[in-house]
Order: structure tokens, then C-alpha cells, then sequence
């Protein structure tokens, strides 16, 4: 394997949100630019620190996929080095061998890939087994309803297809993604997610594995009568329930709100923006139904920001590296600044987050 001839990155992973996402950002830019890391003091914010099954499953997947040489990752480690290789577009399959978030997995690799040497006919496929709606994480429906089509306006072509859903404990969930490779193109129109537009529709959506279906009827009905009451015109809003199939229970719910933010002679643009919750024990229907409307209530009412909380973090790597752009947050979380502090580590780019108010900010990616 050629050795790599940039100087290793060390990065110290207790830095501010001290989470797994410094691990996963790192890798996605360490293959990207083919810089060896060096990583200490893993998920030192967090009360188990090191590295847990899904973090383990995103460098040893980063190393698949980039011939990468590591030392020191295993299950609980505190530090670990990654030099990459080559990233080699292809068909891939992992299995995370627990619950942990395949679609978390999936974030770390497809930077890679989408940049991976290659034409643009040779697409890459991912396959990921574990969890698909995971706590603290983007369910695939997130990922699919918000992030995709996000990227998508970046000229970012992935398709996500939910094969098996898997809730914790159990997982036993698959994803399987397909990437383009990122060419980008002249007439890419600048990303710009500035304005907020017209509310076109709320879309809520309750699924159930193996449980009553009787639970997604009523939190679409709580759900959808506290948004009535605070003055949302019903005619906006539209319900759906899901059965779905696989192993284990679980329900899920989410929430998709869609604004008009363009309307030109030639076509009309939106933005979705996704709220998520799952089904919990010691929760009735109807309370999950109601945190879900609060949840949109907070994000219609409370700003006049066009991207929510996790959105804000997600977007920040892909706008860096296809060219830049600026949108407004609702909520710049500690994840957003760690992120865009980790970023400007390895790229020449500069990510301002220019404060509006207490419930916007302006954020612009320069590259
Ligand atoms: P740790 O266990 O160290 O917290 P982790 O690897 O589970 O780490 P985080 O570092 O907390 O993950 O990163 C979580 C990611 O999941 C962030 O990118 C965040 O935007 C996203 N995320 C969390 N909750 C949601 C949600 N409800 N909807 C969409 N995305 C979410």
C-alpha cells in the first residue's frame, strides 16, 4: 500500500461535543483527502467512553473501503490511527453485529464514495445491516425524506432503499444505498436555503413493527389535533400509518413539513425538513403524537430559520466539499460547531455561523 505523504492529523476527540460524530467526520475527511489521523481521548464527553460496536463498524468500514492501515481500534478504545489508501468505488456489505445506526455508518462512508475515483457511470452500492431507527440518530426516514434530497440540491445523487426496518435492541434492520459519483457541474445552481417560504404540507407518518396498529392511529390523531388547535389549517396537514415487517417490535413516527422556498417560470423548489420519534414503554400513543406536533410547533412558530437542528450538522461536510453555500438554522447545536470546527482541520474552507437572533443563524460554508 502506498504510504500516504500528508503528515498526520491529530485530533484530539474531547473536543467540544466530545461524541462519536468527531470519529465518523474524521474518517469521512481523512479518506476524502487522503490525510493519516490520529485520534485520542474517543467520546471522552460521553459517560461510557471509547469506542462503542457502531463506531468500531464505521473505521473498519472506512478501512474497506479506502485500504486503509489502522492500529488501536477495537471495541472500547480510547485512541486509534488511520492512514488510508485509495478509496475504491465498488459493492460493499456491513454488518454492525448490533443495533448500532447503519445510517450513521452510512454517513461516514459516503463522502468517500461520492468522490471516489472513478467515471460517473461506475456507481457504488452499500449495504448495511443493524439498526435503521436508532435513538439520537437519523432514522433511514430522515435520511431519505430530508438528507437525500438536501444533498440532492447540492448535485449529489444517492438513493437509500429501507430493506428490513430494525429497531434496538434486536436491529436486524438493512439499508442499501446506491452513490453516483459527484461531478460537479457548471449550471449547479448556488445552494442557498436562506428564505423560509410558503408551508405547503405536514406530512405525518406512524409506523408499527409487530405491535397494534392501533398505536399509529393514535398518535396520528393526537398528533394532527394539536397541530389543528394551534392553528395549523388542517387542509396542510395529511396522516399515513405503516405495518411494518422484520424482527422485533418497534413504532416509529415522524413528522415531514415542506415548504415552497422558489417559484420560477420553469419549476417550483421545496425543502422538507424531518421530526422523528420512536415508540417508547412508558409512553402512551398519544403523548408520543403530541412531543411529535410539539416538535413541528417549535420549528413553524418559534423561528423563521429554514433548517433544523440536525439537518444543521449534517449538511456542513457536503456543502464543504461540493462547493459551498449558506443557509439559516433554527438551532445550532454543540455537534454544528464541533463539526464545523473539525472541517476547517482538513479542507480550506471557511464556516461562518453568524447569529440573527435567538432562534436563527445565518450559516455560510466559503470554499
Ligand atoms: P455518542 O454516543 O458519542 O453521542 P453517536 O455516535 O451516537 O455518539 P453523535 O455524535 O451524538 O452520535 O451524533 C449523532 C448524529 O445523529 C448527529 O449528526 C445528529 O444530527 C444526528 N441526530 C441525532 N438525533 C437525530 C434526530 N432525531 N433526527 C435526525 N438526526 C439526528
Amino acid at each position: 500500500m502506498p504510504a500516504s505523504t500528508h503528515k498526520t492529523l491529530k485530533i484530539d476527540g474531547s473536543t467540544g461535543e466530545g461524541g462519536g460524530q468527531i470519529i465518523r467526520t474524521a474518517l469521512s475527511l481523512s479518506m476524502l483527502t487522503g490525510t493519516p489521523i490520529e485520534i485520542t481521548n474517543i467520546r471522552a464527553g460521553r459517560a461510557k467512553p471509547g469506542l462503542m460496536r457502531q463506531h468500531l463498524m464505521c473505521v473498519q468500514a472506512s478501512q474497506q473501503i479506502s485500504n486503509a492501515s489502522v492500529s488501536g481500534a477495537h471495541l472500547g478504545s480510547t485512541a486509534f490511527t488511520f492512514t488510508p489508501s485509495t478509496v475504491q468505488a465498488g459493492d460493499y456489505n456491513f454488518d454492525i453485529g448490533s443495533a448500532g445506526s447503519t445510517s450513521l455508518v452510512l454517513q461516514t462512508l459516503l463522502p468517500a464514495l461520492l468522490f471516489a475515483n472513478t467515471d460517473e457511470r461506475s456507481q457504488s452500492t452499500v449495504t448495511i445491516k443493524g439498526g435503521t431507527h436508532n435513538p439520537l440518530a437519523p432514522t433511514t426516514d430522515f435520511l431519505t425524506e430530508a438528507f437525500v434530497p438536501a444533498l440532492a440540491k447540492l448535485g449529489m445523487q444517492i438513493d437509500i432503499e429501507l430493506q428490513q426496518v430494525g429497531f434496538a435492541p434486536i436491529g436486524g434492520g438493512t439499508i442499501k444505498a446506491t452513490i453516483t459519483p459527484f461531478m460537479r457541474r457548471a449550471n449547479t445552481l448556488p445552494f442557498k436555503l436562506t428564505e423560509r417560504g410558503e408551508l405547503v404540507n405536514i406530512a405525518l407518518v406512524a409506523s408499527v413493527l409487530n405491535l397494534e396498529y392501533d398505536i399509529c392511529k393514535r398518535e396520528l390523531a393526537s398528533a394532527k389535533a394539536t397541530l389543528i388547535e394551534a392553528g395549523i389549517d388542517e387542509a396542510l396537514i395529511t396522516t399515513r400509518g405503516n405495518k411494518l415487517h422484520g424482527i422485533g417490535e418497534g413504532n416509529t413516527c415522524y413528522a415531514k413539513v415542506t415548504r415552497e422556498i422558489a417559484d420560477t417560470q420553469n419549476h417550483k423548489e421545496y425543502h422538507s425538513e424531518m421530526f422523528t420519534l420512536l415508540g417508547e414503554k412508558r409512553s402512551s400513543a398519544e403523548k408520543i403524537g403530541s412531543r411529535l406536533s410539539g416538535l413541528v410547533k417549535r420549528y413553524v412558530f418559534d423561528t423563521d430559520a429554514l433548517v433544523d437542528e440536525y439537518l444543521t450538522d449534517q449538511l456542513l461536510l457536503p456543502l464543504a466539499v461540493a462547493g459551498g453555500g449558506d443557509f439559516t438554522a433554527h438551532v445550532v447545536s454543540e455537534h454544528t460547531k464541533t463539526q464545523a470546527w473539525l472541517i476547517q482541520q482538513f479542507l480550506p474552507v471557511e464556516i461562518t455561523l453568524k447569529v440573527i437572533d435567538e432562534q436563527k443563524t445565518l450559516v455560510q460554508v466559503a470554499c
